[in-house]
């Protein structure tokens, strides 16, 4: 032991003693008196061995012996209490130690006050009096209080149930009430019934499914309330047990080593330490010597006395050492004698408040560590162990003090090498539900059970992470075959859910979404799949192809626009052609001085000049002019573009099947109410839409909640069912990933539109649970290694029909590069159609010139000049034919100016082939 002195109060000490020039020295006995309860021994050895050592040691008080004197009083008696003390007082006592209980130790206070007696006090005491007498050596209850404050925020406790048993508990935990405040997560206070069945308390506490729980109960108490709790299934893996009290070491957690759940505690005295074990086996000893065997309270432990030291029998020890410090420094500047003293005289003690000033400035080791009194002499800076229950019994995690809070000194790779270690041979219950592929029964013909019933990638996957963490398992169906959604009046859990936070399953193993709601209520691993939401409809039905598709290139508008174009440039050629002088020529070039001018660009040749050029095909028709030039060259170079765009566009138009689809996106499903829609009921797709705040998605939610009959399906199976059913009817909402499963077997169905929103499924836990890294390691392994991609292979492509529609597609394909006649036949329309048209104007020219002829020779009939022009085509052979009317002033040239012309390039009186005037001749018109 080692002690220092403020220098500021051995200087007060030194001039204290100049002043008094009093001589030193202590007298040869000094004693002190003890107050115990006799049911609470271990206080009483501890003092008395203190004082023994004290004796032994002579280091500290050399000259001197310390005398115990010893009283055993009732804790509920203070009259006695009083009477004992007085009796004390009257042997003569420096100093009062104890008592324990708060109902005598009030009086005994009061008297020690008043005589000016140093009362030495080592028990939790909420009044936190600073009379002057007292020197309390317990940690201070705001200090105490804000280490359970401090170590529940390190641990991030949301919500959890103080459960107390008196109101002097309430009083320790003020503080962690008051650092919780008002809050989203409320915490649960509760009581701890008189008598010794907890069960009920803890019942109800189960099923508030709070797991994190408080516990502030005297030490013998400790054990009771954690076997019930373990009776009753709260000693889970999942439950984290805080103990206020300083003493859970001498508590017997033999049965709940194993059971996983969390038990943490703190504590002053640290039984491994060498000092604390010396101490103890000395005191041990003494006893046995004296024949008197410590009796032992029921569950505390027995295998080694030595961890057998309770914080309050250390603090006695130390506070006996702290006086006997506290004198010798007292000594040094002063003579101290010890006087009777009589409770019925106003006889006070000279030298108890100095003694009480100089234990207040003491600052030494003992076995509660540094003792050291703040400026208003209470004890609050002082080290806690935090200790935590393992298989090897309770360890230290971390310690505390009120500077630095607390700071866990387990490593993160212990802690999870720990947690591996737990899990070794542990079987989980693995709550699962029929969902394609994740979990699905296997087609046996024998009868099978317990895992072996189900097959798919969830069952896969468990047994995957179980390799590598090397845990058991056993699957159970969701009894309401759900996922789990949250009853916003209930606020209850169903499905998947329930079970977890019911802890009838350890683990949920299936399509299980990751959703914000889900997140708060239990712990869910990494995701190990990606997806969104998506549409599942009908593939859509092919449309036949459009007899007229080559017109699909190019809009109407465009058509319309390019039908004026050639009007406009038609005429405009016509005209400016009219007006260039260099348009105008000679009809007979051997004629130098001609008569008449001819334009080679009427309407009607202007006309065939553009379409010629449109059609890509020319005519024998030439500009000459600058201006004419400028309208063929720009004509020529839009029909250029216009042409290569069509025929690139036609070909996309002819190749590429037309679909009919009546939905492409969620939009559109939303704008029409002729398809229903719906989604998997008490699922996170339902959950989506009824949640979101995107206008669309809360259409499509009041539409599916107001649908008769109802629109949502009950699992993913029944809603693929119905969309097959439906025959375009019905639409359903599903995950992507299902859809995807879906697709590859079912060639019909189809998704339609993108992904409404990303999410992942995980692997779900009950709140608290200790294995979720564990976990969460083992599928990000799984997914490094790429075994997660080779199991949805296997499920989606491969077993089970997977790729059934591959082939579907690759035909489909292939097919689409032959044109039938059902997608060019509307130009064999065009062509019959133009042919006929040709026919008829040809029977109307026929008619129009075979009238004309017989009303100009009026000796023949229309009908005869008919029959014989009839005759003459009927028996045309070759190229030539006899003119008919030689009359015709007009015709220069061999051929016929007004008859058929069989054979001939033209049959326009006004057509002049430059290159072949000499062997058709040319037509002018008559200047008469
Ligand atoms: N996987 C979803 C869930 O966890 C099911 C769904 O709603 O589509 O709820």
């Amino acid at each position: 032991m080692f002690a220092t002195r403020s220098p500021l109060w051995a200087l007060w000490a030194s001039l204290l003693a100049v002043v008094l020039g009093a001589a030193t020295g202590l007298p040869d006995v000094i004693r002190i008196g003890g107050l115990f309860h006799p049911a609470d021994d271990r206080q009483e050895v501890a003092f008395r061995y203190a004082v023994e050592r004290i004796n032994l040691d002579r280091g500290l008080l050399p000259r001197s012996r310390l005398s115990a004197q010893i009283e055993r009083i009732s804790p509920q008696d203070s009259f006695h209490a009083s009477k004992r003390v007085c009796h004390l007082l009257r042997a003569g006592v420096a100093a009062i130690f104890g008592p324990q209980s708060g109902q005598t130790a009030s009086h005994v206070q009061s008297i020690c006050d008043t005589m000016e007696i140093p009362h030495l006090e080592t028990r939790w005491d909420f009044r936190l009096r600073r009379e002057s007498c007292l020197v309390n050596l317990y940690p201070h209850p705001t200090a105490l209080s804000r280490a359970y404050v401090d170590v529940v925020r390190a641990w991030g406790w949301k919500s959890f149930t103080i459960v107390y048993e008196s109101n002097e508990g309430l009083v320790r935990l003020q503080e962690l009430l008051k650092a919780h405040g008002p809050s989203e997560f409320p915490i649960a206070v509760r009581q701890l019934g008189e008598g010794s069945d907890y069960r009920p308390l803890l019942k109800q506490i189960k099923n508030s499914a709070e797991s994190h729980i408080v516990l502030d109960c005297s030490t013998e108490r400790i054990y009771d309330v954690l076997k019930q709790a373990q009776q009753i299934g709260m000693m889970s893996d999942y439950h984290s047990y805080l103990i206020t009290s300083l003493d859970l070491h001498t508590v017997d957690l033999e049965e709940f080593k194993y059971g996983g759940t969390n038990i943490t505690a703190f504590r002053l005295v640290d039984p491994e330490k060498a000092e604390v074990q010396k101490v103890v086996r000395d005191w041990m000893h003494g006893e046995m010597r004296y024949g008197r065997k410590p009796e032992l309270a029921p569950h505390v432990l027995k295998k080694d006395n030595l961890t057998f030291i309770k914080t309050e029998t250390a603090l006695m020890y130390d506070a006996v050492h702290l006086f006997a410090k506290a004198l010798h420094d007292l000594d040094s500047s002063q003579r101290i004698d010890v006087k009777p003293l009589s409770c019925d005289a106003s006889d006070t003690w000279p030298h108890g408040y100095s003694l009480i000033n100089y234990m207040k400035i003491v600052e030494m080791k003992g076995l509660t560590g540094v003792i050291k009194f703040d400026n208003q002499g209470f004890r609050s800076n002082f080290m806690l162990d935090v200790v935590e229950l393992t298989r090897d019994g309770l360890q230290k995690i971390g310690t505390w003090n009120s500077t630095a809070g607390v700071n866990f000194t387990r490593t993160y790779g212990e802690a999870y090498t720990q947690i591996v270690e737990s899990l070794q041979n542990k079987t989980f219950v693995v709550t699962t539900i029929l969902s394609s592929p994740y979990c699905m029964r296997k087609d046996s013909s024998e009868k099978l059970s317990g895992n072996d019933q189900f097959e798919g990638y969830g069952v896969d996957l468990v047994e995957e992470i179980s390799r590598i963490l090397g845990f058991n398992y056993t699957f159970k169906l969701v009894p309401d075959g759900r996922y789990g959604s949250l009853n916003r009046e209930t606020k209850e859990w169903d499905g998947m859910m329930k079970e977890l936070l019911d802890q009838k399953a350890d683990l949920a193993i299936a399509d299980l979404t990751i959703t914000y709601d889900r997140e708060q209520a239990v712990d869910f691993t990494m995701p190990f799949m990606n997806l969104g939401i998506s549409i599942l409809y009908r593939k859509p039905i092919k449309q036949p192809p459009n007899l007229f598709s080559f017109l699909s290139p190019l809009s109407l508008d465009v058509w319309i626009y390019m039908a004026t174009a050639y009007l406009g440039v038609s005429v405009l050629l016509f005209i400016l052609a009219r007006f260039s002088p260099y348009e105008w020529d000679n009809p007979h070039p051997c004629n130098e001085v001609p008569d008449v001018l001819e334009n080679q660009f009427s309407l009607l040749n202007s006309l065939w000049f553009t379409i010629g050029s449109l059609m890509q095909q020319g005519s024998d028709i030439a500009p000459k002019a600058v201006s004419t030039r400028m309208v063929a060259g720009m004509w020529w170079f839009f029909t250029l573009i216009m042409i290569s765009s069509y025929t690139a566009n036609l070909a996309a138009f002819l190749t590429v099947e037309r679909m009919d689809s009546p939905i492409e996106s969620a939009e559109d499903l939303a704008k029409q109410t002729k398809i229903k829609y719906g989604a998997l009921r008490g699922g996170s797709t339902a959950a989506f839409f009824r949640d979101s705040n995107f206008s669309t998605y809360q259409r499509m939610w009041s539409f599916m909640e107001s649908a008769r009959p109802s629109v949502f399906a009950s699992s993913n199976i029944e809603g693929v069912d119905r969309v097959v059913k439906g025959k375009g009817s019905y639409a359903f909402l599903m995950e992507s990933t299902s859809i995807e499963y879906v697709i590859e077997r079912n060639c019909e169905l189809t998704q339609v539109g993108g992904l409404l929103d990303s999410k992942g499924y995980g692997i779900a836990m009950p709140p608290n649970s200790p294995y979720r890294t564990a976990i969460s390691g083992a599928v990000l392994k799984l997914q490094e290694e790429g075994k997660l991609h080779i199991l949805k292979t296997r499920w989606w492509k491969e077993k089970r029909g997977g790729g059934s529609c591959r082939d579907d597609t690759s035909k489909s394909s292939s097919a689409a590069n032959e044109l039938g006649l059902a997608n060019v036949g509307g130009v064999f329309v065009v062509l019959m159609g133009g042919m006929g048209v040709a026919c008829v104007i040809a029977v109307c020219e026929f008619v129009w010139k075979s009238r004309k002829v017989a009303v100009e020779d009026r000796s023949t009939s229309l009908c005869s000049e008919m029959a014989t022009e009839l005759k003459m085509a009927m028996r045309c052979r070759g190229s030539t034919r006899p003119a008919r009317n030689k009359k015709n002033k007009g015709s220069k040239g061999g051929s016929s100016q007004g008859g058929l012309a069989c054979g001939g390039p033209s049959d326009n009186p006004h057509f002049v082939s430059l290159g072949h005037y000499g062997q058709y001749g040319f037509a002018t018109k008559d200047p008469s």
